[in-house]
């Protein structure tokens, strides 16, 4: 399956939102056709040094907030990592945490390898 570059440029821009200094990673719900159902980026909590909720995880939040849950079987996920001050893209394999709660949720997931390229996650 090909990602489009509207669904990998919105993950990029979604993880500059992002406050985690080291590491802005970005996730995009999308469908089949490319309609995109959530984004979300990882983010540090204010007052807590170790508290961060990685951008999986939040946007699986989103996406039972939307209650897009029912399709959640049929919705795939990009997560990418883009480098401090720059739009580059870099690794951004989920952790095994949130790895688990994309395979809960039934997601079919892609990332960003080490050279900035679009991989599917093997379970
Ligand atoms: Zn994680």
């Amino acid at each position: 399956m090909n990602i489009s570059y509207n669904i990998i440029r919105k993950a990029a821009e979604v993880s500059h939102k992002s406050n985690v200094v080291r590491g802005r990673v970005g996730a995009v719900l999308f469908t089949k056709n490319g309609h995109i159902v959530a984004s979300a980026c990882n983010r540090r909590y204010d007052g807590h040094k170790s508290l961060t909720i990685h951008a999986e995880a939040a946007v699986i939040a989103k996406a039972v907030k939307l209650r897009a849950r029912q399709r959640m079987d049929q919705l795939f996920v990009l997560v990418v990592r883009t480098k401090r001050e720059s739009t580059a893209i870099c690794m951004a394999k989920p952790c095994p945490v949130c790895d688990k709660l994309l395979e809960k949720a039934g997601f079919i997931t892609f990332y960003s390898d080490y050279e900035g390229k679009i991989q599917q996650l093997k379970r």
